[in-house]
């Protein structure tokens, strides 16, 4: 089925990275991976699969391939500006992951911000007067990009991924949110709420998706305790879904991904979606901070301890996640 739906910087940038193989690739990459043999060890991937999501991320410009040997000929792969660009809101994930969705040990990573010395979180605020920003607060108006283009079905290599691969290698807040926002009907109905839609019907016809899709998606997404059914109608029988305070909370992950694709994907077009905050009245777009400096945060500046305090062989390539991160010393938590 082939729908129609407003363009949206979000929904392009899950395009690129919510395929779980592609995700995890990413992620090894943010960690300090750069060889093909790593990760296909670290992934247990098979190469023929590996191959394919290096190619994608070369070609959206998220890796670049450099050789570091000849005869024979080696290659490594590179993070570059985009790629790195979008590190900061996969922080925002990992905080939302964190927060609702980590298991009762607790978050299985602690970042610490390098620059202030500080155990921190990622946190997202207004650009221009750097308050938060929840979702009562933001108004929404076209952008300079605004328009629609078609649900178009995503190439085959996306299929064959299963959501439970997401898991892989490492526990990772991240992934656990991904398993969540990276469906994309599932992240098409929570944009639909974020607008205020708040009923089957009316998002059936938005999207233009068939009512066993939706009611499928709207059932996983009340039992993730994302959305509560609530009854607006007796006679007949009507339901609504609202957002649930963990829902709420994941709009910040949103729109700092919807700062990533409007900067990196949204070409001469420019942004689809203006922001507005409503508190200090001015267009802005999400800045993703440190939670103790308020700075905001790069790639390079993070370093990472496991909450167990055990570093498997594995994790060795965590120390070096970014070219100037410490590795934190293992065993303290
Ligand atoms: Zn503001
Ligand atoms: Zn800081």
């Amino acid at each position: 089925m082939t729908a129609s739906s407003a363009i949206c910087s979000v929904s392009r940038t899950l395009d690129i990275v919510a395929d779980p193989w592609t995700f995890l690739v990413l992620r090894e990459a943010w960690f300090g991976v750069r060889r093909f043999e790593e990760f296909r060890r670290l992934l247990g991937m098979p190469r023929g699969t590996l191959s394919a999501r290096l190619a994608h991320l070369c070609g959206n410009d998220m890796l670049c391939r450099r050789r570091y040997q000849t005869n024979p000929d080696r290659s490594e792969y590179r993070l570059t500006p985009k790629s790195a660009d979008l590190y900061p809101s996969m922080l925002v994930l990992m905080h939302w992951g964190d927060r609702w969705r980590a298991e009762s040990s607790g978050p299985p990573l602690l970042l610490r911000h390098n620059v202030c010395a500080h155990q921190c979180h990622a946190d997202v605020v207004c650009s221009e007067c750097r308050e938060p920003v929840p979702i009562v607060s933001v108004r929404y108006g076209p952008g300079p990009g605004a328009g629609f283009e078609s649900v178009a079905p995503l190439p085959r290599m996306r299929r064959s991924s299963k959501p439970e691969n997401f898991l892989r290698h490492r526990d990772c807040s991240v992934a656990r949110t991904m398993q969540i926002v990276g469906d994309r009907w599932t992240y098409l109905i929570m944009r639909e709420a974020y607008f205020g839609e708040h009923r089957f019907h009316r998002v059936q016809h938005n999207l233009g998706i068939s009512a066993n899709t939706l009611s499928n998606r709207l059932h996983r997404l009340c039992k993730e305790g994302i959305f509560e059914r609530r009854s607006y109608s007796l006679n007949p029988k009507r339901f609504e879904y609202r957002f649930t305070e963990k829902g709420r909370e994941l709009y910040a992950a949103m729109i700092a991904l919807m700062r990533w694709g409007d900067r990196w994907l949204a070409g001469d077009a420019g942004a689809p979606l203006r922001l507005r905050h409503r508190k200090c009245g001015h267009d802005f777009h999400a800045l993703v901070v440190c939670s103790e400096c308020r700075a905001p945060i790069q790639m390079g500046e993070m370093s990472y301890k496991h909450r167990s305090g055990v570093q498997s062989r594995d994790d060795e390539s965590t120390a070096k996640a970014g070219d100037n991160a410490e590795q934190l010393a293992a065993g303290e938590a």
